[in-house]
């Protein structure tokens, strides 16, 4: 029965007081804020990577409930991880062009897989690993949190480099899981909190390895979602405050909702990496994102 229904219900006994029925309804939650989600623009010096995201960000600018924040998701850039210093350069001047001319929303940088400066030519460069996007995304940490709308905002670092069986893994490494930690404990269990990863720390779209009750017995292939998903999951749920998981990386819609954490997987803004406009079924798009008082979230995707 909804609460329409139940003040109809009261009005026809006329013994039980209208305090007594609206006390014993929850309150209706209260939208805090409303943000945007963009990932995976995988943006190139071409027409149609250029055009497309610049659509893209009007898009959103332009919607009439506009949105306050844009959560960039990561693989913001093609590719820098096997291309040489000149490729790399022109991916981030086009990545400026098209952010300083179409987009006057603040916007916060998540890192990318496909973000991190990895070629041959980047040994004993300043700017090499993870250095070039910082400097080009202008974050202060890969990793970090903040404030806002009564929201609390952490922003993780999924990407680790390793030496063999390809050329990164997906987890937090041990700092980072530090500070995690102690920022989760600083915040503590009444604000709202958000966690955006550009992997995802679970998605649905992943086969058998997931079978098992317990998520300790998981076998979580490298690079599909997190593979400390366990360890995640297990200091998530002393948070009671946090609901709500952003991610991209997959590039398809993804909604799963485990040990009462909604996470969701946003799509793609280049859709199959600007071949064509679909990706396993989800086509090329951003998410709407209403974040409430209660910790939870409603997710509109929007095509462009
Ligand atoms: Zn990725």
């Amino acid at each position: 029965m909804n609460r329409r229904e139940l003040l109809k219900t009261a009005a026809l006994l006329p013994w039980l007081s209208l305090t007594d029925v609206t006390h014993s309804l929850p309150s209706p939650r209260k939208r805090l804020t409303r943000i945007a989600y963009l990932g995976d623009t995988h943006l190139m010096p071409r027409r149609k990577p250029m055009k497309g995201l610049a659509q893209c960000l009007h898009h959103i600018q332009n919607q009439t409930d506009k949105p306050t924040l844009i959560l960039n998701g990561g693989d913001s850039i093609m590719d820098s991880v096997s291309r040489n210093r000149r490729d790399t350069r022109r991916q981030w001047e086009a990545w400026q062009t098209v952010l300083r001319a179409e987009c006057s929303l603040p916007v916060e940088h998540c890192l990318g897989n496909h973000d991190v400066w990895a070629h041959e030519e980047s040994v004993n460069d300043p700017l090499a690993g993870k250095n070039w996007a910082q400097e080009q995304l202008l974050f202060s940490h890969r990793y970090r949190s903040f404030d806002r709308d009564g929201w609390h905002f952490i922003i993780l670092d999924s990407i680790q480099p390793k030496k063999t069986g390809g050329w990164y893994s997906t987890h937090l490494d041990d700092e980072q899981l530090d500070w995690l930690q102690t920022d989760l404990k600083k915040t503590g269990t009444r604000t709202p909190i958000l966690v955006l990863s550009h992997v995802p720390i679970i998605s649905g779209r992943i086969g058998n390895e997931l079978s098992g009750t317990d998520p300790s017995q998981w076998v979580i292939p490298d690079g599909a979602m997190h593979t400390d998903a366990p360890t995640l999951i297990k200091l998530f749920g002393q948070y009671p405050n946090l609901k709500t998981c952003l991610s991209g990386h997959r590039h398809v819609l993804d909604d799963v909702r485990y040990a009462g954490v909604h996470h969701l997987c946003n799509g793609a803004v280049s859709g199959n990496w600007w071949q064509s406009k679909t990706f396993r079924g989800t086509r090329r798009g951003y998410a709407l994102l209403d974040l409430y008082d209660d910790g939870t979230t409603e997710r509109t995707y929007v095509t462009y």
